[in-house]
């Protein structure tokens, strides 16, 4: 097809090309990559409930009850008592008036200013938000703003004069960068200029947070502070798709108006069914939330003492910053030799200049994972400076 190999080959010597590899089995700290053995510190399963049996029990017993497929979408006849009644629990657990599933995060993110906004709105998001919130604020044709990243006074300077509805959106806990958005003082601009604010806390839910409950909760805000939570299902509660939670009127607009939800096919019942289990153990099982942390702190220990430029974060996003493209790709292809798998972030995902290494770990790592990460990233360090 015409241009598409010039396309792709400029990509390739960009060093940006992206690939996949093919893992057989269930997802682990230990995974068989394209047949081999591999130590991996790339997922998002922070709570280690993905390949969790009570999980795996749960789906079995949804699908026996309610088959495989939902047949169709929410608003037809694709909404099981299983989706409701995980909408009711998400409700709870976030501590807002309802909730509401969506199929992705993604989907979750474009339907939310969709619905909202319209060209004469305005949208003002954190310039290291998810790509799903920047495409989402852009193909809600509302002004589109950006402001410096976690910085409330520069929200502040975007939101005079912004025209229309006011809708403020940032992630709750960076994907690419790991650290925590400064969500009080957010909510406290968007309540003087009288600005909604929107947090999508996809790695935040289930674990930061009394129980797991997220970013916005660790800061002690309910639904008056911040009207709309999104969370993910995909991530560390270890089964698939979203929510948005919020007040009875952000629901029923979301369900009347976001068309990523009324035009797409219902989640599996069964999978509801097995994230009922996961909310369930996410709030209950704190040792999870515990080990991870005590990893996180055993982890940024020996990077530090490497001499690598870790970046600073609290979460179990652990980036560490090499610069170009070309680093980011030798570091990784090191690692791979010694049978390590972290992500190789490059731009477009993050800025120029701030490719990094993104380790993540999940309570399913053991100390002697994370041992041996550091032994081996300290041979690739020697070797890289050599
Ligand atoms: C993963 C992610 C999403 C998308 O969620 P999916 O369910 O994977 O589509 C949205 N926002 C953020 C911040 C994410 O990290």
């Amino acid at each position: 097809m015409n241009g598409l190999q010039e396309q792709l080959e400029r990509r390739r010597v960009d060093g940006l090309l992206r690939s996949r590899r093919v893992i057989d089995g269930a997802q682990g700290p230990e995974l068989t990559v394209d047949g081999r053995r591999m130590l991996a510190f790339c997922s998002n399963d922070y709570l280690g409930l993905a390949a969790d049996p009570r999980l795996a029990e749960a789906v079995q017993r949804g699908v026996g009850r309610y088959g495989v497929g939902a047949g169709a979408a929410h608003l037809v006849s694709g909404h099981s008592r299983a989706h409701h009644a995980l909408e009711e629990e998400l409700a709870e657990f976030t501590g807002r008036s309802r909730a509401l599933l969506f199929s992705t995060g993604y989907m979750a993110n474009l339907g939310v200013t969709g619905a909202l906004l319209g060209r004469r709105d305005s949208v003002i998001e954190d310039r290291l938000n998810h790509a799903s919130l920047i495409d989402g604020g852009l193909l809600s044709r509302a002004a589109f703003r950006r402001y410096r990243h976690a910085d409330a006074a520069a929200l502040g300077e975007q939101l005079d004069g912004a025209p229309g509805r006011r809708l403020v959106v940032t992630d709750g806990v960076f994907s690419m960068d790991g650290d925590v958005a400064p969500v009080t003082a957010l909510a406290e601009v968007c309540a003087g200029h009288g600005a909604w604010l929107m947090v999508d806390d996809a790695h935040g839910i289930g674990v930061l947070g009394p129980q797991g409950r997220g970013s916005v909760a660790a800061a002690g805000l309910g639904q008056d502070q911040v009207p709309i939570l999104m969370g993910t299902l995909g991530k560390a509660l270890g089964t698939a798709g979203a929510f948005v939670a919020g007040p009875e009127e952000l629901i029923e607009s979301l369900i009347q108006f976001a068309r990523p939800y009324i035009y797409t096919t219902a989640m599996p019942p069964a999978i509801a069914e097995a994230t009922r289990v996961a909310l369930r153990i996410a709030a209950e099982e704190e040792w999870r939330r515990e080990r991870l942390q005590g990893l996180v702190q055993r982890l940024r220990h020996g990077v530090q003492r490497l001499g690598l430029h870790l970046m600073d974060s609290p979460t179990p996003i652990q980036p560490i910053l090499l610069g170009s493209s070309e680093q980011a790709n030798r570091w990784n292809a090191a690692l791979q030799r010694e049978g390590i798998l972290v992500g190789a972030i490059r731009p477009p995902t993050v800025p120029e200049g701030t490719a990094r290494l993104r380790i993540t770990l999940s309570a399913a790592h053991t100390v002697a994972h994370v041992e041996t990460l550091l032994a081996v990233l300290a041979e690739v360090a020697a070797e890289q400076s050599a």
